[in-house]
């Protein structure tokens, strides 16, 4: 259940309120919007005990959340949530781009990579140092050294870092280097994992998994957040389905869906959910026209070359070709890019 309270209620009343909810064996988490505080308290049949807060003062009134993802809902919050990380902020006017190599190769590469991703307009740079791959011979990942080429990366450009954590045990490595940890499609629903990733201070980006309804989705991020990291932003990368022209059908439905369920922030990898080069373009823009707040971008100078993920690689002149067609589309739906 929420508990709107009115207007100008003090800390020390706020404090009572959340004194009671622990009390009571539930998990207080507080939301300032812009005119009001509401408290979320949640916890197994916590509506049952609703009759205790009606009868304080500072109460203005009693939602019931019938959905089962509560932090994560718009009824929690009604403004859309804004990160911050230094002079970006995810989810406000601005749509942000992340682009990189699928894997984090060699140190040069990385490096000449970046400085492209940068000089075409992209605030972050992506790019995995553990792989999830579906082979076990395949490329696994640089480990550590290739976070540390990621964080150089950042030092020479300013980008914001964003890469994927596979595991528990991996938890303080990636986020010590990462300034948003990926969680991947294949772990959205390793509950440890999110719950893990709930008690870092970092944001999370938060991949669908691609058999999952956008409810499975929505609860996966209510894991992260009832843990205590209110920074999470989901990110479609395209479900299975029957088709087989693209590697996944790129589910765009869910973002209009997923911004009236929820306050989070939403990007799109088109990269993924495509899978073919020719076609992310197209589905890009496509993202930003339908209320996308960022896009994940592969890009590799040599894609036949590239560990992982070529074949849906962007070149960077391609990038930086598509770069300017996204900007008249984010200005024509009253973004910025
Ligand atoms: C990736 O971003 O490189 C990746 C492995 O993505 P996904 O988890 O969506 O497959
Ligand atoms: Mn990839």
């Amino acid at each position: 259940m929420i508990l709107t309270l009115k207007p100008n209620t003090s800390k020390k009343e706020i404090d009572v309120i959340v004194k009671k909810i622990e009390e009571l064996g539930f998990k207080p988490h507080i939301s300032r919007g812009k005119e009001v505080v509401v408290i979320g308290v949640v916890g197994q049949n916590a509506i049952l005990k609703k009759d205790i807060f009606g009868a304080m003062d500072a109460v203005a009134f009693i939602t019931p959340i019938s959905k089962p993802y509560k932090l994560v809902s718009r009824e929690f919050k009604k403004e859309n949530t804004v990160i911050k990380i230094n002079n970006i902020k995810i989810g406000g006017k601005e749509i942000l781009i992340a682009a990189g190599p699928c894997s984090v190769e060699t140190k040069e590469l990385l490096l000449e990579i970046a400085e492209d991703a940068k000089e075409s307009g992209a605030k972050m740079i992506r790019g995995g140092a553990f792989k999830p791959r579906t082979s076990p011979y395949a490329f696994q990942g640089l480990g550590e050294r290739g976070l540390k080429y990621l964080a150089e990366a950042r030092k020479k450009t300013g980008l914001y870092v964003i890469t994927e954590v596979m595991n528990v045990k991996q938890v303080d490595v990636v986020s010590k280097y990462a300034d948003i940890i990926q969680i991947g499609a294949r772990n959205m629903q390793n509950y440890d994992l999110l719950k893990e990733v709930g008690k870092v201070k970092k944001p999370v980006l938060l991949k669908r998994g691609f058999s999952a309804t956008i409810e499975e989705f929505l609860m996966s991020a209510e894991y992260i957040m009832s843990n205590g990291n209110y920074n999470v932003i989901l990110c479609e990368r395209g479900i299975r389905t029957f088709e087989t022209s693209t590697r996944f059908t790129l589910d765009l439905n869910a973002i209009p869906v997923i911004k009236k369920l929820s306050h989070l922030p939403v990007f799109v990898d088109p990269s993924h959910g495509v899978g073919v080069r020719e076609y992310i373009p197209a589905m890009s823009k496509a993202a930003i026209a339908c209320g996308a707040d960022g896009l994940l971008i592969e890009i590799h100078p040599h894609p036949e070359k590239a560990f992982s993920d070529g074949p849906q690689s962007l070149l960077p002149k391609q990038f930086s070709n598509m770069m300017k067609e996204l900007k008249l589309v984010a200005e024509s739906v009253g973004r910025g890019l």
